[in-house]
């Protein structure tokens, strides 16, 4: 229900006294920002009386509480999607309309909080959204990044790394920091054992320590019109000033300035790897701060209303976003123990009780793992701990399987070579693990964990991510949200199989026209966001062919490229050819270390460059690289979208979530089976997407047996050789041989310790290429395409994150929705 506040003449008002409170100036004299400031905390007030309803409901229902534990969250601008939540946003755009303020404008200046790399922490995200209209209690613990993932130039083609200074205000409108919730965190330093006279118990305690307090941050996380309002806290840092140090350390001044510095680099900035392991001390400290902070509070909320800290697992889990936050398992052990007086056996059903884990990839790149060194030097009592879990488990090992018990220590031990593994420890701590789609799971039980999966069967499951229709519908494409209310009603905004209904329309010749108006709508937005952003002029009437994601090597940017370059070379060769006008459009960030994924942006840059300034080939295709994409603008990129391009590896990209915001927009996947694109095909039909391929079998296939012999391809192909021999012959490079040779090289021969083309880019041109002809070819029928379009938004029902989080709360971690009273009736 309207909150009054919204109630149009009343929000003009609150708005100008906003203004005049917060800037001491009127609506005439301020600045868009100072509107939209405004409008920020004339919104905030009512979410807070929510958020405090949610808190009292908390009290009165006791539910049990999930802590979603992730070092990202990749949320993207609040205001748009809270006055949404609040069901406010038409009357409150009408409002600004009648001031004269248009609320995209307004909207714009939100820099977008990108705590976050991309899909797994946007994940993390879309659950919040969910947990809260679902009626889940929840909290988001992560970190308060001062630069979250760096905005990125494109200059002269290359990727420039601007600092993202979000905080530039200060503050962000929506956060409230809460002081006095804070917690000390210890780093380094030595175990110290008592021993108590009376029972004789050891008592372990950390000495010698530096430390930190940690600050959070509550941001709101307005659930859709049910007056839920759940709590993603972010924790900051900053030095204890007051000389908390142990006495033997009182007046040490270098350590407090050690302190002071500890306190400012920690949550200075995010690492900006995909699925990729930084393995730097710093990252491990940041692991550890957010964990034992958030550790900290949630064992201490429970025990401001309960009693028996046994029973911690009825009210509480904690849930593991990837390996990130494993340290939950050791940190909890050390409270239960050391500040709880839980004997082992005690502590340890709780803590197995009480964690889960997501697995988000299975590349040995991305698998975490410290050094002993490292890892025991900076958390010396947590290190002992996981010795001690080590050992036990390693003992069960050789108890279970005594004829093969080294092979199993080999694989399974947390321990092990000099390192502390971390999935393994994850596994271990946990009751549950979960893949991120079907292929993913059954990968990871037939392959990867395989000995865990024989070990414990029943830990394992899967859960196939999801998006929010609330952001990548409702708010990022409101032409095709209306449509698609006239056509199936309104409860699709919390109900996303209601989406099954628009089936019906697929032949209806006026449905389709009206899509293809819409989609060429949002072709028309976008054009004109790139011809601001990136000055060039692309035509709405073209395809739009797109791949927005992290630039990865596994992802293929570079096999889509290559197949732009031979389309090239065909259009240059046959000029008189029919050819229906495509626009290739890429955005994607490359991690600031990644040299060979920031080359193939370079090459992408260079291509369009050559492409787009050849009059001869009449516009039939052009080539735009996004800048800085982001979640702000990729909800404007899906929305616009015809193609989607999910070119990964097989076996490689875990689920994806891209292609999910893709094809509730009514964009038509260009794909292999894998993730969740195998999901997506066996919703909406093979014939309704374009598949091509080797099978994850096959390349895992290929991977066993040492790889595959890409030369057989440049040999016997003269279209793959061609555009291989332009990377080297200057032909997008003003004649500089040498820039793309790395990407030559590495396609063609072992490349320090790799295979020769280790992600099949040759051995799937030629299906590719394939493929892309029958995407030209359903082009030229519109309704063919439209038919297929709105299929696939037919069948995206399965894709809500809301989906996805029903099956978390009653198959992981056991919970029921709370109710939260509107306090306005
Ligand atoms: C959805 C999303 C991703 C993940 O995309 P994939 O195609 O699944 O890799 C990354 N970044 C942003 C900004 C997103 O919105």
């Amino acid at each position: 229900m309207l909150k009054p506040i919204f109630k149009k003449e009343t929000f003009k008002k609150e708005v100008k006294d906003e203004i005049r409170r917060l800037f001491r100036t009127t609506l005439e004299e301020a600045t868009n920002h100072q509107i939209y400031q405004a409008v920020c905390y004339v919104a905030k007030d009512v979410i807070i009386d929510n958020w405090m309803s949610t808190q009292q409901a908390m009290k009165e229902q006791d539910p049990k509480i999930v802590y979603y534990m992730s070092m990202e969250f990749l949320t993207g601008r609040y205001l748009g999607n809270n006055l949404l939540a609040l069901t406010a946003y038409g009357e409150v755009k009408q409002a600004l309309e009648e001031m004269n303020i248009d609320i995209d404008a307004i909207e714009d200046e939100e820099r977008d909080p990108a705590l976050g790399n991309g899909g797994l922490g946007r994940l993390a995200a879309c659950f919040l959204d969910s947990l809260a209209t679902l009626g889940y209690s929840a909290y988001g613990c992560g970190i308060r990044y001062h630069y979250g993932m760096f905005r990125q130039q494109i200059k002269d083609g290359y990727q420039i790394e601007q600092p993202d200074n979000w905080l530039e205000d200060g503050a962000y409108p929506f956060e409230l920091k809460r002081p006095e919730y804070a917690k000390e965190i210890k780093f380094g330093g030595y175990v110290a054992v008592d021993v108590d006279k009376t029972t004789g118990r050891e008592q372990f305690r950390q000495a010698g320590y530096q430390s930190v307090r940690a600050i959070p941050y509550d941001l709101p996380i307005v659930g859709y019109n049910n007056n839920v309002v759940n709590t993603l806290r972010i924790w900051d840092a900053e030095a204890i000033n007051d000389f908390s140090l142990d006495s033997f350390d009182k007046g040490d001044y270098h350590k407090a300035v050690e302190q002071e510095n500890l306190a400012h680099t920690l949550t200075e900035v995010l690492y900006p790897n995909d699925n990729h392991m930084a393995g730097k001390e710093l990252r491990l400290r940041q692991q550890y701060f957010f964990v034992s902070a958030s550790i900290q509070t949630a064992v201490q909320k429970y025990l401001r209303d309960h009693d028996d800290i046994r029973k911690l697992p009825e009210k509480a889990v904690f849930h593991m976003n990837d390996t990130h936050p494993t340290l939950t398992v050791p940190e909890l052990m050390r409270i239960l123990l050391d500040e709880q007086h839980l004997d082992w056996d005690e502590a340890w059903e709780v803590v197995q009780k009480s964690c889960a884990y997501t697995n988000h990839t299975i590349m040995s790149e991305a698998l975490e793992k410290w050094p002993i060194e490292l890892f025991s030097r900076l958390l010396p009592r947590i290190y002992q701990i996981v010795e001690e879990i080590n050992r036990r488990f390693c003992d069960k090992l050789q108890k279970t399987y005594p004829q093969n018990a080294d092979q199993k220590i080999r694989s399974m031990a947390i321990i092990y070579d000099g390192m502390v593994r971390m999935a393994n420890l994850a596994i271990v701590g946990g009751f549950s693990v979960n893949g991120v789609a079907k292929l993913h799971t059954e990968i990871l039980k037939k392959r990867e964990l395989k000995d865990f999966y024989e070990l414990w069967p029943e830990k394992f499951c899967n859960k196939t991510n999801g998006i929010t229709q609330r952001r990548f519908l409702l708010h990022g494409n409101p032409l095709l949200a209306d449509w698609v209310t006239n056509h199936v009603g309104s409860e699709w905004v919390t109900d996303l199989s209601r989406l099954s209904k628009l089936a019906v329309y697929a032949d209806d010749e006026k449905a389709q026209a009206e899509f293809m108006n819409i989609k060429y709508k949002n072709k028309v937005r976008l054009a004109k966001y790139i011809l601001e952003n990136n000055g060039v002029e692309v035509d709405p009437r073209s395809i739009f062919d797109v791949q927005v994601k992290r630039l990865h090597e596994y992802k293929r940017q570079l096999l889509n490229i290559l197949h732009v370059m031979y389309l090239y070379n065909k259009i240059k060769e046959h000029p008189e050819l029919p050819f229906y006008p495509r626009t290739f459009i890429f955005g994607a960030k490359a991690s600031a270390g990644y040299e060979r994924a920031k080359k193939i942006i370079k090459l992408i840059n260079n291509v369009a460059e050559v492409i787009n300034n050849d009059t001869s080939i009449k516009g039939k295709i052009k080539v735009v690289f996004i800048e800085d994409y982001r979640v702000s603008n990729a909800e404007w990129i899906y929305a616009a979208a015809d193609v989607s391009e999910q070119i990964s590896t097989a076996s490689k990209e875990a689920s994806g979530t891209g292609n999910m915001k893709f094809m509730l927009n009514g964009a038509l996947t260009l794909g292999t089976l894998d993730g969740a694109n195998v999901e997506i095909v066996e919703e909406v039909g093979e014939e309704n997407a374009f598949i091509f391929g080797l099978s994850a079998d096959e390349v895992i296939e290929y991977e066993k047996n040492g790889g595959y012999d890409p030369m057989q391809y440049f040999n016997s192909d003269a279209d793959i050789r061609n555009v291989l021999m332009q990377l080297i012959n200057g032909r997008y490079s003003v004649g500089d041989m040498e820039l793309f040779r790395d990407l030559y090289n590495s396609l063609l021969y072992p490349q320090g310790g790799n295979r020769a083309d280790v992600y099949f880019i040759l051995a799937d041109f030629k299906a590719y290429a394939v493929a892309q002809e029958r995407v030209s070819a359903r082009y030229l029928h519109e309704e063919a395409w439209a038919k297929s379009a709105i299929l696939n938004i037919a069948h995206a029902g399965k894709f809500s994150s809301d989906r996805t989080i029903e099956e978390y709360a009653k198959e992981i971690w056991k919970m029921d929705p709370i109710t939260v009273r509107d306090e306005n009736v």
